[in-house]
């Protein structure tokens, strides 16, 4: 497993070349001489499309973009079988997220990659996500196929959520939902469903300890409503 980090800036080494940051990675793979260390270098800066002399650059003097590519090579050098991608584009200009994204998912098409995303940006889930999870403080409330929590979202949380986004594709089911208040860490403590005080579907059976149900085949939810009472709460039945 290798790792890409939200911040590309503060993944590097300020001091050091980005050759030298890259060539401890190489060894990882088992490059023994300084020959395959190179070789390797000029291989995996090729596959982010990239020109290998930009190796010998500090951090500081590569654009963002460049160097988030730069970051991305790098986590591909020891052969990973996955790659944990925290937050890949958050710090990047808008006109560049977009290239991040393709570039990540022609990749893992290429080296055959499985990706663990974390991100907030609902857009670029939906653009790069098989399977999806969302979490609320500390917990998975919903987790299902990409399909299934984009376009027939049961989770209060999830609803608000993607509501809040107004994304144009896919069309949503079910009403909207407003979620009131603000996120309180006090709530993380609670035995019960820890949105109660923002959901406007709460009664009092939510300050019960609310498991994980599936409602359709692989997609679960953490609502007792969205499970037993879809019509009451504004959604289509489940199936
Ligand atoms: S369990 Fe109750 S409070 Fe929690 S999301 Fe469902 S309806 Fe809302």
């Amino acid at each position: 497993m290798q790792m890409v980090f939200q911040d590309p800036l503060a993944a590097f080494d300020p001091q050091a070349t980005i050759r030298s940051s890259l060539r401890e990675f190489t060894r990882l793979r088992g490059a023994r001489t300084r020959a395959q260390e190179n070789e390797a270098i000029v291989e995996a800066v090729l596959s982010v499309g990239l020109e290998p002399e930009m190796v010998d650059r500090r951090p500081s003097q590569v654009s963002g973009g460049q160097l988030q590519r730069l970051s991305i090579a790098r986590s591909l050098l020891p052969e990973p079988d996955l790659l944990f991608l925290d937050e890949p584009t958050s710090s990047l200009d808008v006109s560049i997220r977009g290239q991040i994204v393709n570039l990540l998912l022609d990749l893992q098409e290429r080296n055959e990659l499985a990706y663990l995303l974390v991100a907030h940006d609902l857009r670029v889930v939906y653009a790069m996500a098989h399977r999806v999870a969302v979490m609320y403080l500390g917990q998975f409330v919903e987790v299902g196929s990409r399909d299934q929590v984009y376009a027939d979202a049961r989770h209060p949380y999830t609803r608000g959520l993607l509501d809040a986004a107004e994304l144009d594709d896919p069309p949503r089911h079910g009403e909207p939902v407003r979620l009131v208040g603000e996120i309180s860490e006090e709530a993380a403590t609670k035995p019960g469903c820890r949105l109660t005080l923002r959901c406007p579907f709460a009664v009092e059976r939510c300050e019960e300890p609310q498991p994980l149900r599936e409602t359709t085949s692989g997609h679960l939810v953490r609502c007792w409503r969205a499970v037993e009472q879809p019509v009451e709460i504004g959604l289509p039945p489940n199936d």
